[in-house]
């Protein structure tokens, strides 16, 4: 067995064995499982990334990447393994007018500033900009462009990566295709993402965002999956929001970019839509300031403390068939009432034939709906919190049921056989993948897949 003592032997210095440091990598933003790697490597190259899973590969220590360290329940943590802190990974640039390449270290929200200085963007981006690129390319990626142009993955042109077993490789759709659509969305499981070459789009500079407010959930959903169809809007989400004791009513957050010639036509754009007209709201912003809308949640969540308590989250993707049925029954489940308190429900629709990246899973048929379930746990009661990942564990079992699969960047244990659904016909394609790119299964075990 490889013990800390070999590990520093091998990497001196460079493997950071610091209590301090072990006890953040055994973190994550879910604050929900802990497990303490033997040592932190912070990267510079890929070079330093092959010497690591080279080293690591033949000798079973496993290895996860860490960028933003969103995860929720463990996926980038490696107990009595190393974490690669890939934080240093962080160059951006050259912009140029349709691309650019940035390293996985990267957070989205420097990779917009890098843009936006040119007048350009990425053409989906995620709600909240502080997650890492790696970590996101890894998962799939979803934002409110996702019904135009798919996952942030489909935006990737070019990968450089370090496989498993140490190999440096550049891949893209014409160069060792096979490799390239393995790591998108692919969980971490057969690389490490180094640099994502991506796809850029001229920016707005101002858009205009729409509230509309539905109190019936069967209307609000026909007008959402309206919307995706007949693509009025740049950006298409929307939110379920307790009202009263008990009820719920859901919102459609829709936005559209001014032009040369002003601001966006509100008659065209909101023709023959069932929202309460009354309570519309509209706002006129710059681009990035609605690109940055999270980051003041982020400020009054850790100024409150709750963006540092446990955070048992739960995404699914749910069928356009059994939507309605199942968004009813976990809204009204006592299992779920806090999310009245302290929780956000994210409900918004996709177009299944947007979404490119083939290993990211979805639900059958053309239009689906993310529902994010966003809960905050009490810092001090590992009973509530264990209670809140039971009650995901049962939301997701009967999603399941419906048709529905995981986004899986969850606060939700799953099996080896959660997993072979989870992949269903594709199962046998990312076990051959694993086997041939990270033979000796060393990379992404915090994901609990087993091959
Ligand atoms: C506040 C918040 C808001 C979010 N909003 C969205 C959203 O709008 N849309 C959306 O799609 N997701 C969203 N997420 C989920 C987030 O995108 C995923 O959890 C993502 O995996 C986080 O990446 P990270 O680098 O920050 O996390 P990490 O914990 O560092 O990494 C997460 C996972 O990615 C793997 N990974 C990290 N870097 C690499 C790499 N270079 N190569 C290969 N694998 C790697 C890790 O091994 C781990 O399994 C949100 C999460 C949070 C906490």
């Amino acid at each position: 067995m490889t013990t800390a003592h070999d590990l520093a032997a091998r990497f001196g210095p460079a493997l950071d064995i610091r209590p301090e440091s072990l006890g953040e990598a055994a973190q994550d933003f879910g604050h929900l499982v802990r497990a303490e790697p033997l040592g932190v490597l912070r990267p510079h190259s890929a070079a330093e990334i092959g010497d690591l899973l080279e080293f690591a590969g033949p000798r079973g220590i496993p290895v996860s990447a860490r960028g933003g360290g969103h995860s929720m329940y463990g996926q980038g943590q490696a107990g009595g393994g190393i974490v690669l802190d890939l934080r240093a990974l962080d160059r951006i640039g050259p912009v140029t007018d349709t691309q650019v390449t940035v390293q996985a270290g990267a957070l989205w929200r420097d990779v917009l500033a890098a843009t936006l200085a040119h007048g350009r963007t990425p053409p989906v981006l995620t709600d909240y900009l502080g997650a890492g690129v790696g970590g996101t390319l890894s998962a799939g990626g979803l934002g409110g462009a996702g019904h135009r142009h798919g996952l942030l993955a489909d935006q990737v042109l070019e990968l450089e990566v370090v496989t498993g077993s140490g190999e440096h490789h550049f891949c893209s759709p014409g160069r060792e295709p096979e490799l390239f659509h393995a790591v998108l969305a692919g969980l971490g499981q057969c690389a490490v993402i180094v640099a994502a070459t991506l796809r850029l789009v001229p920016a707005p500079d101002r858009v205009r965002r729409y509230c509309l407010y539905y109190a019936d959930l069967t209307r609000y959903l026909a007008d959402q999956r309206r919307l995706a169809h007949e693509q009025r809007f740049t950006h298409l989400e929307g939110q379920a929001r307790p009202v009263g004791e008990h009820g719920w009513q859901y919102m459609i957050e829709a936005v559209a970019p001014h032009t040369g010639l002003g601001p966006p036509d509100d008659g065209t754009l909101l023709d023959g839509l069932a929202h309460d007209p009354a309570a519309l709201e509209t706002e006129d912003l710059a681009y990035g300031e609605f690109a940055h809308r999270v980051d003041t949640d982020e400020e009054v969540l850790t100024t409150t403390g709750e963006w540092l308590c446990p955070h048992p989250w739960l995404n699914l993707l749910l069928p356009d068939g059994s939507a309605e049925s199942v968004v009813r029954a976990v809204l009204a489940d006592p299992a779920f009432a806090d999310l009245r308190e302290t929780g956000l429900v994210l409900l918004y629709p996709l177009l299944s034939d947007r979404l490119r990246a083939p290993f990211f899973r979805r639900p059958s048929g053309q239009v689906l709906y993310l529902l994010a379930l966003l809960r905050t746990a009490p810092p001090d009661s590992p009973g509530t919190a264990a209670a809140m990942v039971a009650a995901n564990r049962a939301a997701y079992e009967l999603a399941r049921t419906q048709g529905a699969v995981a986004y899986p960047v969850n606060a939700l244990p799953l099996s080896d056989a959660d997993w072979r659904d989870h992949y269903g016909d594709r199962w046998p394609a990312l076990a051959d993948a694993k086997r041939r790119h990270d033979p000796h299964l060393v990379l992404a075990r915090g994901h609990g897949m087993r091959f």
